[in-house]
């Protein structure tokens, strides 16, 4: 029986299933008072403004000191209430009253709203959820100065799912596992802190469930969400929540017997080893990944440090992501990807022209040409960063071999000028390209032996092979990495990976569905690099496996010419080894 419509569908943000009264979390519209002020009343306004500050640090220190252990979700918290102690913030709201004569409430929403604006310039998820961050903080402390009583989930019932248009990590870090059943908000992204905390205290969300659902849903009706595939039913029929309840059971089952597969060796029952690397975006992610059980990190996606400001991070600032990337994974290697932007990701610090065909334009490696600057300060972080552990340096949609060559000697080239200047730089920096491009994969046989790895990335390679827009959902049927063109392809950058005695990884979303890892071990790709809750999944899939009946479903794929009957004998195959597994991951009801 098929699940029933969802009355929405979100985003999934942490998986599980949550079911439980709603505990909907209306906040109360605050409308602030705006008042012009007499030169006697500066200092008062002023420190009234001061004191509303300190009495919300030490509400925030109270709920920090609540927070069970350290880990991400206090990492999370205090990176938020950063912004608390940012003396911009407070100098600027201080100077509208001394300067404008406004009262405090006004003074700090004005200065509000001129950090949000800023942040509104740039059109990136990230971005927006580091303005909702300063909205949080200031809510806080507006709430102080007009006397009222902190808002939040401390009054939440024992097993509710928690219903919001938006969450803090103020809001999450104030509750337990124990206490609150799961969360769903009208907006976010899976970048959201209400996301990263949520998947480290190990409680089911979705996010981006769309406006209206606060309205729609009464505090204490009954609500279901299902945080692997983002779908919510809002009073639920019994049959839906039954199903649930049984999909429920199976879950925690399987995540109990998963968690065990964490620090288990990546091999097959025949002992074929694979590694199992962590695709991540950001510092807090790497607590999920080394928790899951990576052996490393296998795509750092550095886009989101270009992405989330008007200006450019320095060379500075990302030495000390890279480094604390470098130092918190050792002794596991970390691919750190140098920048992808251009195309579809334009940061305003770059002012790239706009093109007609961003995907077919000055992406990637392209761009490091047309803008040395921009590499060149990303590559000198990189390699002052490369003392504190494993890097590995990974160039993204190479097409020609002579762009790797520039990438290689613009490296060494750096490396040798640091050492001149004094600099550690480690001698040992492996350099590999991303096989993303038809023109890569076709010619890998030549490409390998230039390099020192290769990683395949199946989410474009499978667009520019199959001239499919990975984005335009009009055209997502035809998405499939079962094509045979692109099997062929993935086979071919394999075989010229074991020529030249270099690893072959693949860190594109082919590599985390668990469906694919018979035909990937058999096809030889020795490292696969997901999404860090997919990690252990995959490992027990493997190490119950034999590379043996990998390879033969293989020989037999490869006979077939369409990829909806490759697809069709692959799950009928996987699903009869691997039953609970695959509909585990599929989240189905
Ligand atoms: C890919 O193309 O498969 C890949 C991993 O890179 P991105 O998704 O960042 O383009
Ligand atoms: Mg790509």
């Amino acid at each position: 029986m098929s699940a029933p419509e969802p009355t929405r569908s979100g985003l999934p943000a942490s998986p599980g299933i949550a079911i439980g009264p709603a505990y909907v979390l209306r906040r109360e519209r605050m409308v602030i008072p705006e008042r012009r002020i007499e030169a006697d009343e500066v200092d008062g306004e002023a420190e009234r403004l001061e004191a509303a500050f300190a009495t919300t640090r030490g509400q925030l220190d109270e709920i920090r000191a609540g927070i069970e252990g350290t880990g991400l979700v206090g990492d999370v918290f205090d990176a938020q209430f950063l912004f608390l102690e940012d003396p911009t913030l407070r100098e600027h709201s201080a100077q509208n009253v001394r300067v404008l004569g406004l009262n405090a409430e006004w003074a700090l929403q004005r200065e509000l709203r001129r950090v949000q604006a800023l942040f509104e310039g740039v059109a990136d998820a990230y971005m927006r959820e580091r303005a909702a961050d300063v909205g949080h903080v200031v809510r806080r402390v507006q709430q102080v100065l007009m006397g009222r009583e902190p808002e939040g989930l401390s009054n939440a019932p024992p097993g509710c799912v928690v219903v919001a248009e938006e969450l803090g990590p103020g809001d999450v870090a104030q509750v337990t596992r124990e206490q609150v059943a799961g969360f769903v908000t009208e907006t976010g992204s899976r970048t959201s802190h209400v996301a990263i905390m949520a998947r480290s205290l190990g409680i089911p969300a979705v996010v981006g469930a769309g406006s209206g659902l606060v309205a729609q849903i009464d505090d204490g009706e009954e609500v279901v969400i299902d945080g692997r595939s983002g779908r919510v039913y809002v009073g639920p029929d019994g049959a839906t929540v039954e199903r649930y309840r049984e999909q429920a059971r199976l879950l925690i089952d399987t995540e109990r017997e998963l968690l065990r597969y964490v620090h288990l060796p990546a091999e097959s029952r025949d002992g074929v080893r694979m590694t199992m690397l962590a695709n991540i975006e950001s510092v807090e992610e790497i607590g999920d990944a080394l928790r899951f059980g990576a052996e490393g990190v296998g795509l750092f996606r550095t886009e989101y440090l270009y992405m989330n400001r008007a200006d450019l991070p320095s060379e500075e600032e990302q030495f000390d992501v890279y480094r604390k990337v470098l130092e918190a994974c050792a002794p596991h290697d970390v691919v750190i990807r140098t920048l992808d932007l251009g195309g579809d990701k334009v940061p305003t610090g770059l002012a790239l022209a706009e093109e007609e065909n961003p995907a077919l334009g000055l992406r990637g490696i392209r761009m490091y040409q047309d803008r040395p600057a921009v590499f060149h300060t990303q590559l000198r972080a990189l390699l002052r960063a490369s003392s504190a552990g494993r890097l590995k340096v990974l160039i993204p949609m190479v097409s020609t071999l002579g762009e790797f060559q520039f990438a290689r000697d613009t490296l060494e080239q750096l490396a040798a000028e640091l050492r001149a200047a004094g600099h550690v730089v480690s001698d040992d920096i492996p350099l590999g390209a991303m096989v993303e491009t038809p023109a890569a994969a076709v010619m890998a046989d030549l490409l390998a032996p230039r390099t020192d790895f290769l990683s395949i990335g199946t989410n474009d390679l499978l667009q520019y092979t199959l001239a499919v827009d990975r984005t335009n959902q009009q055209v997502a049927y035809l998405y499939e990495p079962f094509h045979p063109a692109h099997l062929r392809m993935v086979q071919q950058i394999c075989q010229a990976g074991r020529r030249a005695g270099i690893t072959v990884g693949m860190c594109g979303e082919m590599a985390g569905d668990p469906a694919n890892l018979w035909i990937l071990l058999a096809l030889g790709v020795g490292e696969l690099s997901m999404a860090p809750f997919s990690i252990p999944l995959i490992k027990k899939i493997l190490r119950d496996s034999t590379a043996g009946e990998a390879r033969e479903l293989l020989a037999t794929v490869l006979r077939l010419d369409s990829a909806e009957e490759i697809r069709e004998r692959v799950e009928e195959r996987m699903r009869a080894r691997f039953p609970v597994e695959l509909a585990y991951h599929a989240g189905e009801g």
